[in-house]
């Protein structure tokens, strides 16, 4: 996070004047079937839209995309988009836009595929829209986005002047996805609260560029309590690919709550430490939320948490099938060297890390997480929750 300019909001710069500020998407829209009305949200934003989407997400929403474009006249030019958001692939993105005359681009699919548009829109100069077909990460409603290298390692925040245009997400195809997706935004969505609170404490710099507002920190908090009364529940109902009320509750949390509440409210070490994590090659393929949740606990240990804090949040993760240990996140106690590396990556200059209400040296990281094995093993032994079961990453 070096350069600055005027495009550029750099959070954590004492510099900056003492604002309060809470940033938005333009529209939010969310319900079972929302994706049959993506024509007539898109059509007062752009006439000539780009969709970006890859080849497995186009073969369950293009049809209906299609439909829902074609309806109110609009033109459908699709772009396939190739896995990683990393800088080539953004610059590759922004020429499609410029050789087909786009003056909106659209997400369609994932947080990666989110985060490249986004990034490719701004540097075209046009607008862009989201359209999560997944609730996995609160990438879809935020003016930033995350870049990574070719190898899929933390590279750096980008921040947009703006947040998405509209942000549509169909509640049906949500629960269509493997449950796992929605588990991980839950893990994702967790640690907006927790991290809100530090920098609300700390009066830090929020990712908005400036300092938090009661609104950003409340909404953070919403999230919080809404995925406590209605996680689990939305989970089972997502296995069997059903909307309920509490699906479309977790959605919203997932997405939007979590979204403005991380914008608004600030990140702190939990986020931090989830990219220091993918410093090291032995977590990738894990999802954002997983890594997130992983941080999220490590925080609360930092923090010197109530133990039965730190219990419940064990126990109820656990419940929701996110990680708790190094062990499920490729790590052991042992892996020093890694560890070493995380920390280091962490707590790095201009790291959200600091954000928190006390300094925090990679030693002490270290430690945390190491210290989270053996509490996370007794605490599920005690709550009858199976054992951890070791990732290895694919390559
Ligand atoms: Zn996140």
């Amino acid at each position: 996070m070096a350069c600055i300019d005027n495009d550029v909001k750099e959070p954590h710069m004492s510099a900056i004047s003492p604002i309060r500020t809470v940033i938005s998407p333009g529209r939010y829209v969310q319900g079972p079937g929302a994706i049959s009305r993506l024509g007539e949200f898109l059509a007062p934003i752009g006439d000539t839209p780009l969709i970006v989407a890859d080849d497995a997400v186009w073969g369950f929403v293009g049809h209906d995309v299609t439909s829902s474009l074609k309806t109110v006249g609009l033109p459908v030019t699709r772009e396939t988009f190739r896995g990683i958001p990393s800088a080539r692939e953004i610059n590759r993105l922004v020429a499609v836009i410029k050789s087909t005359n786009a003056n909106v681009v659209v997400a369609v699919g994932g947080g990666s595929t989110i985060d490249a548009v986004k990034a490719s829109g701004f540097l075209a100069g046009i607008r862009w829209v989201t359209v999560p077909t997944v609730a996995s990460t609160d990438a879809p409603t935020s003016a930033l986005a995350v870049v990574y290298t070719e190898e899929g390692a933390f590279e750096e925040y980008r921040f947009f002047p703006r947040n998405p245009d509209l942000v549509l997400v169909d509640s049906q195809i949500i629960a269509n996805a493997p449950a796992a997706f929605l588990a991980a935004g839950v893990g994702d969505a967790l640690a907006t609260w927790l991290e809100a609170r530090a920098t609300a404490a700390s009066n830090s710099l929020t990712m908005a560029g400036g300092l938090p507002t009661l609104t950003g920190t409340a909404l953070a908090r919403l999230s919080w309590d809404v995925l406590w009364d209605n996680a689990l529940p939305a989970l089972d109902a997502v296995r069997d690919h059903l909307v309920t009320p509490a699906v479309e509750k977790v959605i919203e949390a997932n997405t939007l709550l979590s979204g403005m509440g991380f914008e608004s409210g600030g990140l702190a070490a939990a986020h931090a430490i989830h990219n220091g994590l993918t410093a090291v090659p032995q977590t990738h393929g894990l999802a954002h939320g997983q890594k997130v949740n992983i941080g999220s606990l490590t925080q609360l240990v930092l923090e010197g948490a109530p133990t039965g804090d730190i219990r419940d949040f064990i126990e109820f993760t656990t419940r929701v099938g996110l990680p708790t240990t190094l062990t499920e996140v490729g790590l052991t106690v042992e892996s020093s060297q890694e560890l070493a590396l995380v920390a280091s990556a962490a707590t790095e200059k201009g790291e959200t890390i600091h954000a928190m209400p006390f300094d925090v040296r990679p030693a002490d990281v270290v430690s945390a997480l190491k210290s989270i094995e053996r509490f996370s093993r007794r605490v599920r032994e005690e709550a009858s929750l199976p054992v951890p079961t070791p990732y290895v990453a694919a390559h």
